[in-house]
Order: C-alpha cells, then structure tokens, then sequence
C-alpha cells in the first residue's frame, strides 16, 4: 500500500454534494457514502477536517434576490451549514468514526465552538473535525471558511470536491471541446479567469501558499488516492 502524501486536509463538500439525486436537503444514502470515503482515508492516517456548505438548505444571496434582508438570509445559510454537519457527524459515528462538529458562530448545546488548538487536538487525536458556519460572517461562503481554516491548522492541502473532475478552460456541459487542467499556478488561474473557487477563498490561499485540489467526490476511494499523490483532477499551487 502507497504512503499517503498529505497527512493534514480540509476536505470542503459543497452542500448539494449531500443531496444525491434530490433537488432539496440530505439524502442518506449519500451522506453514509461520503462518510465512509473520508473515514477510509482517515484509517490510513490522514487528519481529515471537514467544511459543508449549505446550498442544499439555504444560500444567503438566494434569499436575498427574493426579497430577504442579506444578513438575515446568510445567517440562515450558515446555520443550514450547521444542519448538513451535524448529520455529517452522525454518518460517521454511525459508522464508527469519532467527529466533532466545530462551530464558527456559537450555538454550543448542539457542537463545540471552533477553538484551533481544540481543533488540532481533535484531529492529532483521530478524530474528524467538521467546521461549521463557514467564517461565521455574512457576506463570506464556505470556501472562504475552508480556506482560512485550512491555513490555520496548518493544513497540507485543501481539496475541493465537485461534480467536475477538475478545472477545465471553458464549460465541459456546453463545450464538449473543453480541456481538462491537471495542474495550474494561482497566476494562471487569475489570468485565464477560471472559476476554481470565490475570489476571497482564492485569494486566502494564493497568499498562504496553500496548494488547492479540486476533483471529483463520485468514484468510490477517489479521496484516498488523491491523499496517495494520485493526479486527480487539478492541482492548483505557486
Ligand atoms: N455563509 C456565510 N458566511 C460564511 C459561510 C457561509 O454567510 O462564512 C452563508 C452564505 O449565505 C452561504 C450559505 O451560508 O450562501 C451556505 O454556504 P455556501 O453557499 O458556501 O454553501 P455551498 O454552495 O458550498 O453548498
């Protein structure tokens, strides 16, 4: 069996990711399938910490566009953040794993607030940490909460889970042409204007060095050979 490469990640899992083929909410059978790949990778050895969005419940920008206060609509996306992790933390203790769920807003008679030396604690301790709330401010989403969370744990590398196998240089839905990127520099991704991630999450990480790998979740043990140093999907680093 190949060592891992990356012994320290922040996985983020967009909400819909959970949705399996409904349009709303959690499927379980999808959750239960997602959390038996991260503790398959974490039985090999990787600290995993965990970021979920929460677009399968609630987004604050859709809310706004039909007419709700903006800050009201992204606390209610950050607490549907919240509902995606706590059933996450049941996927996995129901399938044995230890987690803790860790959140940036408090609400601690449901999870622990997010403290970083818990935080890294928890994953030295071989438990899966899920952080929820993203930043815990409005205005921000949860790839920006995986980014700085990533970059204070001192995480090896963020991975991004997508329905795409990577970042291509036009639409692969539209442009059946479209080419596939297996690496890319932070300037590349700037000067070609490619949607990897939001731009402040982009940013955080370009300015911490933090390497980026976006891929796709589908293909059942595709974390574990990412976290072997497989090129799946794109790489993105300086
Ligand atoms: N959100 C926020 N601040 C954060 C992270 C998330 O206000 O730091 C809110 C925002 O309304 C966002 C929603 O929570 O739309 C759900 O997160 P996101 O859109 O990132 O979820 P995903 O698209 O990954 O499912």
């Amino acid at each position: 069996m190949s060592q891992l490469v990356y012994r320290r990640v922040v996985l983020k899992l967009s909400g819909e990711a959970l949705m399996g083929d409904a349009d709303y909410g959690i499927d379980p059978a999808m959750i239960g399938r997602l959390a038996t790949e991260v503790i398959e990778a974490q039985q090999a050895g990787a600290e995993i910490a965990l970021v979920i969005g929460g677009g399968n419940i609630f987004r604050g920008a859709g809310l706004a566009a039909a007419g709700m206060d903006r800050v009201t609509g992204d606390h209610m996306g950050m607490l549907a953040t919240v509902i995606n992790a706590l059933a996450m933390q049941d996927a996995l203790e129901k399938r044995g794993a230890r987690a803790r769920v860790m959140s940036a807003i408090k609400i601690n008679d449901v999870c622990e607030d997010y403290i970083r030396r818990r935080a890294i604690r928890h994953l030295e301790k071989g438990r899966i940490a899920i952080f929820a709330a993203g930043t815990g401010n409005p205005f921000f989403t949860t790839d920006s909460g995986a980014a700085l969370r990533a970059i204070e744990i001192g995480a090896d590398l963020l991975l991004k889970a997508t329905k795409v196998d990577g970042v291509y240089d036009s639409d692969p839905k539209k442009n059946p042409g479209a080419k596939r990127f297996d690496s890319l520099t932070y300037d590349q991704v700037i000067s070609r204007d490619l949607n990897v991630m939001d731009t402040a999450a982009f940013a955080l990480c370009r300015d911490s060095d933090l390497p980026l790998r976006i891929f796709d979740m589908g293909q059942p043990g595709v974390l574990l050979r990412v976290l072997r140093g497989e090129n799946i999907g794109t790489l993105v680093q300086g």
